[in-house]
């Protein structure tokens, strides 16, 4: 099946609310443009080489989202141009972008990472680390960075009820914390959940971003 089919298959399964992430990792440039020129402009990379280098050389109306697992000392390649950073989960991570965002007199939109899997992981929150955070306020001096959001990842499994169970953790999470914390703030607006294998049960719950990244381009060869 072509990427223009997929793509055109996976947006006739989301809601009008829910936006769709190409996860372009791994895939070259001539890739990412058969996407684009199916109108996608949405693409999300995992390594920040990776990134700036296909940045470079592809259209300047691309929306650039960070998806994979951020170092303080990698942010400066990213700051200027990035829109979201999904998986964000220490507040040294959020002052550190802040820092760098300023530099550029840029804000960058920043997701909250909630481990939300079974599995074993050193990324993401758990909820009462987020909770501690959010409570304890210093984030609000962060000027350049905009918390859009929380994301997350369901276990890696065939249990289809475990995932939506996930995915609806997170999702209660995200009201709660929109309702006591961002109340009134147009910017904590979004959900990232749900990938290839899973991204159907995540827009059931409630997702408005999805990355999916073999879904649309086939298996990643590493
Ligand atoms: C690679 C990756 C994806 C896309 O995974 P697929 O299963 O290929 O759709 C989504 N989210 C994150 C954080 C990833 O690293």
């Amino acid at each position: 099946m072509s990427i223009a089919r997929r793509i055109s298959e996976i947006a006739s399964r989301l809601p009008s609310e829910t936006r769709l992430v190409a996860v372009s990792k791994f895939h070259p440039i001539e890739t990412i443009m058969e996407a684009y020129e199916c109108g996608q402009r949405i693409f999300g990379e995992s390594k920040i080489q990776e990134l700036t280098a296909k940045k470079d050389r592809l259209p300047s109306d691309i929306e650039w989202h960070f998806i994979g697992h951020l170092q303080t000392n990698k942010i400066r390649a990213i700051a200027p141009f990035v829109e979201l950073i999904h998986g964000v989960d220490s507040y040294k991570l959020l002052q550190a972008i802040d820092k760098e965002a300023g530099k550029c007199e840029r804000t960058v939109g920043v997701l909250l990472q909630i481990h939300i899997a079974k599995e074993e992981s050193k990324f993401g929150f758990s909820i009462r680390e987020c909770m501690e955070m959010l409570e304890e306020g210093s984030w609000k001096n962060c000027r350049h960075v905009a918390i859009c959001g929380l994301m997350g990842m369901a276990t890696y499994t065939d249990d289809k009820e475990m995932i939506r169970d996930e995915f609806r953790l997170l999702s209660g999470l995200f009201k709660e914390v929109k309702a006591k914390y961002f109340a009134g703030a147009d910017c904590f607006k979004e959900l990232s959940m749900g990938m290839s294998d899973d991204y159907p049960i995540a827009v059931e719950e409630g997702s408005t971003l999805v990355r999916i990244g073999s879904g649309i381009f086939g298996n990643r060869e590493y």
